[in-house]
């Protein structure tokens, strides 16, 4: 019996099913859930902060408010449905708190946000492609000194190398391709901001890149659709599985992905 198809791609599904097809099966066709993260809900914090930064009067977006916007963030994400469950409190709260706080004095040292001109902050943004439909979260869409539109993309992990970099340029490409397709515009520059060192990967989306962007989509989704047919998703293992939230289930680790939660019926085992 062939697995049904998801019906969307996003940038993270693309990584996913990239980094490995098991994984990308564990979560975007069987939806296992997957636990709350402690670097995820710092990612969001950060994240959260960053946009009521962008939301006051750009000369009132120093330093200091933006702790006093981490302490809302924090508010918000750590008693959200998704994270609570984290339990963050006393000690572990503070390290937190005193991270994320690092986290957004460092994105000082990339640009000054009194210069920036946002119109869309955590913008959604999804079009039809092939059949497929891509979508996907802005973290800051801005009008650059000349009216060009800029793409941002806010990241807490640390810069990737090299070999990984083109990759995650290829997802704020993405971003770039659903720009135009929505907004009828292309930006003129997409950005990475990686707080933590703090630097910028900057690249200029051009129409090889969209092609490229395409032609990658397609591929991506013909090879889903073809595991989907086969019901053939192996396992990659790697650096990720540290983190992997599926090792049970996986036969790397000696598990069976028959016997993943739902899975099994599913499979009518
Ligand atoms: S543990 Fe590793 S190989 Fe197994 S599903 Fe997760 S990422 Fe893939």
């Amino acid at each position: 019996m062939a697995l049904a198809v998801p019906t969307s791609l996003s940038p993270s599904k693309v990584a996913s099913f990239r980094d490995c097809a098991l994984a990308f099966r564990f979560s975007a066709i069987d939806r296992l859930p997957e636990p709350p993260s402690v670097p995820a809900a710092k990612g969001t914090t950060v994240h959260r902060a960053l946009e009521l930064l962008h939301c006051l009067p750009a000369d009132e977006r120093t330093p200091d408010a933006a702790q006093a916007c981490l302490a809302q963030a924090l508010d918000d994400v750590l008693g959200s449905e998704e994270y609570a469950p984290l339990a963050l409190a006393g000690e572990q709260r503070e390290a937190f708190a005193a991270e994320a706080a690092d986290l957004l004095r460092r994105y000082f040292g990339i640009e000054d946000p009194r210069r920036i001109e946002a119109i869309g902050l955590e913008l959604k943004l999804e079009a039809e492609v092939g059949g497929v439909v891509l979508r996907g979260i802005i973290d800051r869409l801005e009008l650059g000194p000349d009216g060009e539109l800029i793409v941002t993309d806010y990241k807490t992990g640390r810069v990737p190398s090299e070999r990984f970099e083109h990759g995650r340029l290829g997802g704020v490409h993405f971003y770039a391709y659903l720009c135009e397709a929505v907004l009828g515009r292309r930006p003129a520059k997409i950005q990475l901001l990686y707080l933590a060192e703090p630097v910028a990967i900057v690249a200029e989306p051009s129409d090889q890149s969209i092609r490229g962007l395409e032609k990658k989509v397609g591929a991506i989704w013909s090879a889903v659709e073809r595991a989907c047919e086969r019901e053939d998703f192996r396992p990659n293992p790697g650096r990720l599985c540290d983190w992997c939230s599926f090792q049970a289930w996986c036969p790397t680790f000696g598990g069976d992905p028959a016997q993943a939660p739902g899975r099994a019926q599913l499979v009518g085992l």
